[in-house]
């Protein structure tokens, strides 16, 4: 059955920020699946905003198409703040994980997403990323690979909620 689940993230933004960086989100994301074609919990699922199905990882090497999209992403950017709501949609049928002996939920067991945020360095004028993802020690302080320059604090865990 199609299931959906929300994504939500807020990144502190440093103010006075001297250097402006034009801090995004990127319009690509990861979230673990319980998958029923590769029959395995937890996989990590690639999704780009745009394309029409998502990508899991399997089992290692058995990448495979996975019914899966973005169905919304929208950003609110404040001042001092970045904040993302995205909205994905998946199909999900009931299995059991022969190797971990496991039920499939419609919402992965103990959920994990990776969130990326693109900037452009005012001073080199080159374009960097980093990450933000579950089950990191917070708060972390991102900074500019280039200038230093302080960009953003991530101080709570992206929220992962199934709406349907
Ligand atoms: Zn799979
Ligand atoms: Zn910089």
């Amino acid at each position: 059955m199609l299931r959906t689940v929300e994504i939500t993230a807020e990144l502190t933004i440093p103010l006075p920020s001297e250097q402006f960086h034009n801090l995004h989100w990127q319009k690509k994301l990861e979230l673990s699946l319980d998958c029923f074609i590769c029959g395995r919990t937890g996989r990590t699922t690639h999704f780009e905003y745009g394309e029409e199905r998502a990508v899991c990882t399997g089992d290692g090497r058995s990448e495979h198409p996975a019914a899966a999209r973005i169905a919304g992403f929208d950003v609110t950017s404040a001042q001092d703040r970045l904040i993302l709501r995205s909205v994905l949609d998946y199909w999900w049928a009931p299995f059991h994980d022969a190797k971990r002996d496991r039920p499939a939920t419609a919402l992965t067991r103990a959920p994990w997403a990776r969130l990326y945020v693109g900037y452009l360095c005012p001073q080199s004028l080159e374009t960097e990323s980093f990450s933000i993802q579950s089950n990191v020690v917070r708060p972390v302080n991102e900074v500019c690979a280039h200038c230093a320059a302080p960009l953003a604090t991530d101080a709570q865990s992206p929220g992962i909620r199934l709406l349907t």
